[in-house]
């Protein structure tokens, strides 16, 4: 676990004005010394229409911030209306797109076949996708959510090789506990991200499966990132709510302080 980069990553959503996400940005980075910044890779992922400031201001003054956006085309171009696609996240400096979140799979009706489309078109754009995955309340409570999660994750891995798969970041996000205020204990996170970890070691063999990052997320405020983090694969956290609040999200970035 040491080996690998702690990750706290925002997903604010559709929230903020473009003042707000500005605002946002420079508090973030006037808040988190440089040390703190090199322990522990921040990330933001703003809705499309901010990625330009937001890029203007982490390039610009060379902040220690990492961004993102929050979905992608599966095609690189094209009659797609409405769309962005991965060249043009390129384009923007994204080093994160966020892939197969469940309010995507959910409002858009994101298969499976999707999602691992738009891993691979992230993946040919050179942007690390931000994969989730993660089983609602009645996978749940029929007790069948590890063997959901990793059959989302083989599917959204199928065809990769083993140097693709280092580059990705995983989050486990139980759709139960996302804005709704319940988050999984440490024990049923570190239960699917051990079973995720165990499985990409087992479909490809060698070091992919110690280097690559898991992420848990669902309700994660300051009070619960502590014991959270202390589960042996998990890696740090994709935050919703609480990454919109300056001081919340750099309480949550501190958590080893
Ligand atoms: C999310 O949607 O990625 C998320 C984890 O949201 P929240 O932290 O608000 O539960």
């Amino acid at each position: 676990k040491e080996a690998r980069r702690p990750m706290m990553a925002g997903n604010w959503k559709m929230n903020l004005n473009h003042l707000e996400a500005i605002a946002l940005t420079q508090k973030l980075a006037f808040s988190l010394p440089e040390k703190q910044l090199n322990d522990v890779e921040v990330v933001v992922l703003p809705p499309f229409v901010d990625l330009r400031s937001v890029q203007t201001l982490i390039d610009g003054d060379k902040l220690l911030l990492g961004y993102g956006a929050q979905d992608l085309s599966p095609f690189p171009s094209g009659a797609y209306t409405g769309d962005v696609s991965g060249p043009m996240l390129a384009k923007l400096g994204c080093q994160y797109v966020v892939v197969g979140h469940s309010e995507r799979r959910a409002y858009h009706h994101e298969d499976d076949v999707l999602v691992a489309e738009k891993v691979k078109a992230a993946l040919a754009h050179g942007i690390a996708p931000i994969l989730c995955v993660g089983e609602g309340l009645d996978v749940r409570e029929a007790a069948g959510h590890v063997t959901y999660c990793v059959n989302q994750l083989d599917a959204a891995l199928v065809g990769l090789t083993a140097e693709q798969v280092e580059k990705i970041v995983i989050a486990y996000e139980p759709v139960w506990a996302i804005g709704t205020g319940k988050t999984a204990t440490p024990e049923d996170a570190q239960e699917v991200i051990g079973a995720i970890r165990q499985r990409i070691a087992e479909t490809f063999p060698g070091p992919t499966a110690e280097r690559v990052r898991l992420l848990y997320g669902g309700s994660v405020k300051s009070s619960n990132i502590v014991e959270i983090m202390a589960g042996p694969d998990i890696d740090g956290a994709l935050i919703g709510g609480a990454s919109l609040d300056a001081e919340e999200f750099v309480r949550i970035v501190r958590y080893k302080d």
